[in-house]
């Protein structure tokens, strides 16, 4: 069925369509549904899995030929995170850091830290995460606290990071720190720094956090308490590392959409199916308008977000400026998510509720898709500033 209403289909170059082919087969044989269902319950996507994804060539889908990667741009990893959030949503949300992990070493690395990333990242051997948010600070990253100084020819940083992806499964943790204080207090991101810093010390303490959507996500707090690195280990420039995450963040932005439109498509064609099989009151219950105009609606909506989603993932490939695009089509597929996963629902009624039905693993797993990794009322800010308006955050 899924071929019906995927539309894309028919523009994608052939070698995403073999690809997509490729990761339904390896979902089919590694994550059938029902060992989806037992790792979501135990909160876990194991380590094997992420070598298994490297074996199929899909982990450094963005990383140079040269680091053991694939050399090709956002179009292939699109592919790869909408089949997997089909299944699971918490692989497709893992595999979402990976992606950006090589985009940001692969562009904003030097040649040593390349070297140390980007061939275990390629084999899916390395994971990587991305250390932003904080307990005081998420939309509005000018609270952030976490700071570096230099001693002796090392960082040490201290600080504390909230739902950090994967941080207790990857070697390396890109921490945003401040390094320095901004020349201009008016333009506080000057100064902080994105830091390459290893797990495997004292001075890093990752703590697993018990979600409730996203649940085998491997979200995680992390303490660091005078944490080193060395000097060296700064990612672009000193004082820039918010202008060395820029890019990867729209990258975030449009993959998400469509780990969303994933998560949506999925949760449509259950609903869909559910309304062909259930009978009430002598008929099939989808005969019902008050079943056909939800699914109909979700259908709309699933037509519209992907339309978008594909727009901001050409405009990225192209090396143009996605903001824009990658903003509007995060907000319309994290929307089209959380209400073709309710309406889907309430097709199901009762049986919804059931942990037969997989409809109440994919309305969680939708929640995340209107807050992170910028909430939708923030992305409406950024639309609005560049639609003329004047900037409001
Ligand atoms: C499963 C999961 C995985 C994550 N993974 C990572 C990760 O790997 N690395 C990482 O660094 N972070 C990660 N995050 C954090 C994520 O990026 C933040 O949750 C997100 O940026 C929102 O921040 P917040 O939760 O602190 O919400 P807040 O910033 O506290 O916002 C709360 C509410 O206030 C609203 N708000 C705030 N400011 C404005 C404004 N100016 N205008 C309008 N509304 C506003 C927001 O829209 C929202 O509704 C993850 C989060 C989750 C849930």
């Amino acid at each position: 069925m899924a071929d019906s209403i995927e539309l894309d289909g028919s523009n994608l170059a052939a070698e995403t369509r073999l690809l997509r082919e490729s990761v339904r087969a390896w979902l089919d044989e590694h994550l059938p549904v029902e060992r989806v269902r037992e790792l979501d319950e135990a909160r876990s996507v194991p380590v094997e899995l992420w070598e298994s994804l490297g074996e199929l060539g899909v982990t450094g889908t963005l990383i140079p030929a040269e680091y053991g990667g694939a050399d090709g741009d956002i179009r292939l990893d699109y592919a790869v995170i909408q089949e997997l959030a089909r299944r699971y949503a918490s692989i497709a949300a893992g595999y979402m850091v990976v992606s950006m992990a090589g985009k940001c070493i692969t562009e904003t690395g030097n040649d040593a830290q390349r070297q140390a990333l980007l061939p275990g990242l390629a084999a899916g051997r390395d994971l990587v995460s991305f250390g932003l948010t904080e307990p005081g600070t998420g939309t509005d990253m000018n609270g952030l606290r976490t700071s570096a100084k230099l001693v002796d020819g090392s960082w040490r940083i201290s600080g504390q990071k909230l739902y950090i992806t994967l941080a207790a499964d990857a070697r390396t943790i890109l921490v945003l720190a401040r390094t320095d204080e901004p020349a201009d207090p008016a333009r506080p991101s000057d100064g902080l720094s994105l830091i390459m810093t290893s797990t495997d010390q004292s001075g890093v303490e990752v703590r697993r956090l018990r979600m409730a959507g996203l649940r085998g996500a491997g979200t995680t707090e992390v303490f660091l308490d005078e944490a080193e690195a060395p000097e060296d280990a700064i990612v672009g420039e000193r004082g820039q590392g918010f202008r060395a995450l820029v890019g990867t963040l729209n990258h975030e932005r449009i993959l998400q959409a469509f780990m969303a439109l994933g998560i949506a498509e999925a949760a449509w064609e259950e609903g869909r199916d559910y309304a062909i099989e259930r009978h009430a009151f002598g008929r099939q219950i989808g005969a019902f308008q008050a079943v056909q105009h939800p699914l109909a609606e979700s259908f709309v909506d699933l037509e519209g977000a992907r339309l978008l989603a594909a727009k901001a993932a050409d405009v990225e490939a192209a090396g143009r400026s996605s903001a824009l695009e990658a903003a509007v089509a995060k907000h319309a597929a994290g929307e089209t998510a959380v209400r073709a996963t309710d309406r889907a629902m309430r097709v199901e009624a009762g049986f919804a509720l059931t942990e037969e039905s997989d409809l109440m693993r994919h309305h969680r797993d939708a929640r995340d898709m209107v807050s992170g990794p910028i909430s939708n009322e923030m992305a409406r800010n950024l639309i609005a500033e560049r639609c003329g308006l004047p900037r409001s955050y």
